[in-house]
Formats: C-alpha cells, structure tokens, sequence
C-alpha cells in the first residue's frame, strides 16, 4: 500500500515510521525541514505529565510514564532519567497534602516503567541539591523523576529510522490539497498546529477544533544544578526549571491564539518566566542574562476554557482514504503513531 503521510513533526514521523515498518510504502511530505516547527520547541522532557493528574487525565499519564522508558530503551544517546524537585512553600494554593497525594499517584501509575520511586527531601537536603532556591518558607520538596532528550536530535533519530525502514522523505514541499495526492492509496494528514488547514480542504465541518496555544522558553547564561517543577505563585500553572546544555531552560507559558502561526516569544511572556523564575531563585536573573528564547504552537484539542486544561489526549478522523490526526503529546508520540497506522491500515 502506498501511504503519504504529511508533516514530519515527532507525530508524523513516528506514524510513518510504524507503517513502514509494517510494509507499507511510505511518503512522508513535509514543507519546511523535519522536526522545525512544534516539535523542536519542547520543554524537552519526556514525561508522564504530574500536572495532568490534577485535571484527572490519568490514563493519558499512565501511557506517557510507560512511554518515556520506551523511549530510554531505544535511544539512550539522546535521552535520560532527571531528577525534578517539587519545593513545597507555607502559604502555596495547593495544600501539601493534596501534593503528596499526586506524587503517590504518579509513582503508581509509573510502576514497572524501572523509573525510581519519589522521595521527600528536608529543606536542608533541598539546598544540598539547588542552592540558589530561596530559603524562606520552605517546608521540604518531593524528588520525582522524568527524563529529559534533546528533541532535535531525537526527531531526526526517527526519521533515520524511518528511512532505514525504507520509507522516503520528501521535504521543502507543501501540500495545499489532497487532490496532488491521488497517486497514494492512503493519506495521513500529520500537520500538527496546521492540520485545519488540510482539514478545511473537505468542506464539511471537523468534530474536533484545536485550540493553538503557544509556549515560550527562555535560556539563561547559567548552570542549574538540579531541574525544579515550580508552581507559579497566586496561579494554578507550574513552570520548569531545566539543566540544559550547560545553562537552564525556563519554560513555559500558554497562550492562546486565533491561528497556527508563530510570533515568537512576547517581551511579556519574557518578563513574565524571569518574574517567576526570581521569585524562587537568588541570585535573581535579568533580561541581559537570556542567551535564547524559542516558542512552539501547541496543536491541542480544544476541551476547556482554561487553555491549561485542555486535554493532552488525541484523536483521528477519517474521511475516505483521509486519516486527519489532532492533538497529542511529544513523549506518547510513538503511541499515537502506532494507532493511526492501525487505522489508516483498515
Ligand atoms: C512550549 C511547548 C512545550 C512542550 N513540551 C513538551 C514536553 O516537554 N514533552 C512532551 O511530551 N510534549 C511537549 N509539548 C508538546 C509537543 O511538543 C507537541 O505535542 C508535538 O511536538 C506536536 O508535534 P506535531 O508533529 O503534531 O507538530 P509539529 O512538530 O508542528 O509538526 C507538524 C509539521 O507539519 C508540517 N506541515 C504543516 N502543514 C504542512 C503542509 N501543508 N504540507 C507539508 N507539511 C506541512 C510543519 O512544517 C511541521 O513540520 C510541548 C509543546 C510546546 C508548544
């Protein structure tokens, strides 16, 4: 069978990548270059998501945690286990307990994945780990664990592995409709952030609308010596706090917006990651420290007011030869490949 899959972010790629190693005759088309758009401007972390658990998606957090040691397993150049701490401060709006409960939660939902098992930290063992964190306050932390991968790199390792499996990439092509397609028996339509554009191509109204949120990070000239889940203060948000290539990543923020397209980091998203980011860590940091700031347009399915909670979950929907994927996650990745390439198969 003769498929084309369009979009080789990390969900087409990986789509591609099981079909082909399935038999089947894969294209897979991409405009610009693969892995520049979305999947390049990741918080790099391959997780099950902690945060998820308190918008109950817990079977989508169950698959990730698993997913993450898949991904340890066949890449360990490109990825590995991070130690995270979750400080806790007197007066924050989650309460300790309600925390703790999560943590538990996530190692549960973790076990067998050969991941360690979260530990509380005095504030003492705490400033052992992360020095600069602030002091006042400071109840302890949780220490859990994720991993962390280059998503750059670890994109292009799929599409090698891709090509090794005889696939073929057709790249600095744009595919404006599926009619230049009729050659393929089958097409997946893997745009990510610009999947309605094909979609509208049918005519008939898509069950699904995808809400854009973009997210930007900020690179500070500094190392960090241990990666914080930092819950944003008078907010329901977290931010990260990432060793990354030597300095630290600080990521990310949600906003909304009316199309696919990417601005790039806002000087208020800017201000807004150093204010959180100096809340908790001292020395503080300025605008003259950031070496780089990216941003990438979250593809997610629009399932909440709040762009925060809208489920990290996916769907398909096929239309004829047509299989329209949307929403999804970088570490379930080869999860959801794996599902669509059974159903473009039926
Ligand atoms: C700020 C931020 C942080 C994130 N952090 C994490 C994280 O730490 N861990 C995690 O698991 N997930 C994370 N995610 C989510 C994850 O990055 C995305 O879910 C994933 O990268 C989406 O991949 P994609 O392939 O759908 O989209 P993309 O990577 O955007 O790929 C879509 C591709 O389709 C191409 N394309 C579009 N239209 C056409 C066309 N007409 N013809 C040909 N090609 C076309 C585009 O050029 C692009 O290359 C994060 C997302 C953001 C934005």
């Amino acid at each position: 069978m003769r498929i084309a899959v369009v979009g080789a972010g990390i969900i087409g790629a990986s789509t591609a990548w099981s079909l082909a190693r399935r038999g089947a005759k894969v294209t897979l088309i991409e405009r610009k270059q693969p892995m520049e758009e979305t999947s390049r401007a990741s918080s790099k972390l391959l997780h099950g998501g902690l945060r998820y658990l308190e918008t109950f998606q817990i079977r989508l957090v169950h698959k990730a945690l698993q997913a993450r040691s898949q991904w340890l397993r066949q890449a360990p150049h490109l990825c590995s286990p991070l130690e995270l701490l979750l400080p806790l401060y007197q007066g924050q709006m989650r309460p300790t307990w309600l925390v703790g409960a999560g943590i538990k939660l996530y190692d549960l939902l973790a076990s067998g994945s050969g991941f360690p098992k979260a530990s509380w930290l005095t504030p003492k063992q705490v400033l052992m780990r992360q020095p600069a964190l602030t002091q006042r306050n400071l109840l302890g932390a949780y220490s859990f664990y994720d991993a962390q991968m280059d998503d750059y790199a670890l994109g292009k390792w799929v599409i090698e592995r891709f090509q090794g499996d005889g696939g073929q990439l057709v790249t600095g092509h744009t595919i404006t409709d599926f009619d230049e397609l009729e050659q393929f028996d089958r097409i997946v339509n893997a745009a990510g952030p610009w999947a309605m554009d094909l979609r509208s191509t049918h005519g008939t109204r898509p069950p699904y609308s995808l809400d854009w949120v973009r997210g930007s990070h900020i690179v500070l000239a500094r190392p960090c010596p241990t990666a914080l889940f930092l819950q944003v203060p008078h907010e329901k948000r977290i931010i990260f706090v990432l060793p990354y290539k030597g300095e630290t990543l600080v990521g990310t923020t949600e906003i909304r917006q009316d199309n696919p397209s990417n601005p790039g980091a806002s000087p208020e998203e800017i201000s807004y990651l150093l204010k959180i980011f100096n809340h908790y860590i001292e020395p503080s940091a300025s605008i003259t420290e950031i070496t780089k700031t990216y941003s990438g347009i979250r593809p997610l399915i629009r399932s909440a007011n709040n762009p925060s909670n809208n489920t990290r979950e996916w769907a398909f929907e096929r239309i004829g030869n047509v299989l329209h994927i949307y929403g999804g996650k970088w570490t379930t990745a080869q999860i959801q490949g794996e599902e669509a390439a059974m159903r473009i198969l039926k």
